[in-house]
């Protein structure tokens, strides 16, 4: 059975940029819905309940086909999940240091470029999805996802995450998803992002 993990800060501490009422419904009832249909799904299938998350949505297309959509959706939602509340803390730089700064210059030119190319995948997503920055073979690449598809079904191992789903930030920022991205860069963890580089 998988369990929702705790944030690893009070629901209020991403506050101003992520309101409180936000952070309880994403956690409490988005996650917690996407865990419960995620273990209704594999409930009784022990060879699915001892996989671990990322087992189960590294190889879709091995999973019978009364589950891999279940898992797709819901386990994807709850790997990603899991993700976003790490990559994201209160008291952030806004930018990056170190290692993860250095890749991210080599790879994309400045810290400017990258943020913006990264904006652009986030506000282009159209409909629900997510914006992500991955390691693939070795090279970090942009990318997007819709609904709740997980990078690492494609063999990419996530470094940053954003959820664009309206849940996300609809109810401070209603349609202004621009606004909600450009405000997300001040809470994201740069260093818990760094220790996702190889
Ligand atoms: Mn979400």
């Amino acid at each position: 059975m998988f369990k929702l993990p705790d944030l690893p800060y009070d629901f209020n501490a991403l506050e101003p940029y992520i309101d409180e009422q936000t952070m309880r419904l994403h956690h409490g009832k988005h996650h917690q819905t996407y865990l419960d249909k995620l273990n209704s799904a594999i409930d009784g299938q022990a060879d699915l309940e001892e996989k671990t998350i990322e087992e189960l949505l590294k190889d879709l297309s091995s999973l019978s086909e009364d589950v891999r959509t279940p898992i797709r959706n819901n386990g994807g939602g709850h790997y990603n999940h899991s993700f976003f509340w790490q990559i994201m803390g209160p008291a952030q730089s806004g930018r990056p240091e170190g290692k993860i700064a250095e890749a991210i210059d080599s790879t994309f030119g400045d810290f400017k470029t990258f943020q913006e190319k990264f904006s652009e995948a986030a506000v282009g997503r159209f409909g629900s999805g997510w914006a992500w920055l991955v390691d693939y073979r070795g090279n970090l690449e942009i990318t997007s996802t819709a609904n709740q598809d997980s990078p690492i079904s494609d063999g990419q191992r996530p470094i940053l995450g954003l959820d664009v789903w309206e849940h996300a930030y609809y109810l401070k920022y209603q349609n202004r998803r621009p606004e909600y991205i450009e405000n997300w860069w001040k809470v994201v963890n740069w260093s818990e992002a760094e220790k996702r580089l190889v």
